[in-house]
């Protein structure tokens, strides 16, 4: 379980994040959705430990993580994390980019490696490299490698960009089955509303560095908090 109390963050006098509560269950695919420019991706970078607030509290199952003066460095977090640029390490095979972050010794970490790689469909890619593989196999091999030590918590952000509209569907649909099953609790930021009705148990919608509203999906579309609120959702059918 992640929590967060009162995050604010400042860049160059402009405060972008601005008085950030809320707190993801283990199991739950919790979506921070809004705008470009509202402040998600600093929001999970405070939460990964590579950016730090100015003001609030982190916790991570009750015990503090982070707060303006004790700061538990980002490797010892627990959190996974899934950016953007899923970059794999392209002088790693696949086998080697998921057992990246493992420490295991070395046959609990290929049973690892092959059970996961076996759930994301890529079971006969375990050998190949990065460039043999397509867009949408390389953002599997990513969800592999960020599940492989069994993170409490993953943070994702904007993950499925870049993948063409069918092929990111499907990709939804795996990852949340796949998240299901090992009970992560997920944060996953997203600017698209479809997105987060598709995945999320709830939305924690942010505009201007604030929280707006929270709740469940279908409480934010058939009772948006405003006009803009209502406007952001209007779009999808
Ligand atoms: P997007 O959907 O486009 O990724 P976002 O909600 O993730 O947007 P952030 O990346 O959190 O937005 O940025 C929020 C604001 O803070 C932006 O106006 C951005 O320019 C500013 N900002 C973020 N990081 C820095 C930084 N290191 N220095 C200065 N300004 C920053
Ligand atoms: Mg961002």
């Amino acid at each position: 379980r992640l929590e967060v109390q009162g995050l604010f963050r400042s860049f160059e006098g402009r405060e972008v994040v601005r008085d950030v509560s809320f707190s993801i269950q283990a199991g739950q695919v919790t979506c921070l959705l809004g705008p470009s420019g509202c402040g998600k991706s600093t929001t999970l970078r405070m939460i990964a430990g590579v950016d730090m607030q100015d003001r609030g509290k982190i916790f991570v199952d009750g015990q503090l993580i982070c707060d303006t003066v004790f700061r538990v460095p980002p490797e010892r977090r627990a959190i996974g994390l899934m950016f953007q640029d899923f970059a794999l390490f392209p002088h790693l095979s696949v086998a080697d980019n998921v057992a990246f972050g493992l420490s295991d010794p070395a046959r609990e970490k290929r049973a690892r490696v092959e059970d996961l790689l076996a759930r994301v469909h890529l079971a006969h890619h375990i050998d190949h490299f990065p460039h043999e593989l397509s867009g949408g196999e390389q953002q599997r091999v990513a969800l592999a490698r960020a599940l492989a030590p069994r993170p409490r918590i993953l943070l994702m952000d904007e993950p499925f960009s870049g993948l063409d509209e069918r092929l990111r569907d499907d990709i939804r649909d795996e990852t949340l089955s796949l998240l299901k099953e090992e009970g992560t609790a997920v944060l996953l930021v997203t600017h698209e509303p479809q997105e987060a009705m598709r995945m999320a148990d709830e939305i924690l919608l942010m505009r201007g560095g604030r929280i707006v509203q929270g709740g469940a999906p279908y409480n934010l579309y058939n009772a948006p908090v405003d006009r803009a609120a209502a406007a952001f959702f209007s779009d999808i059918n």
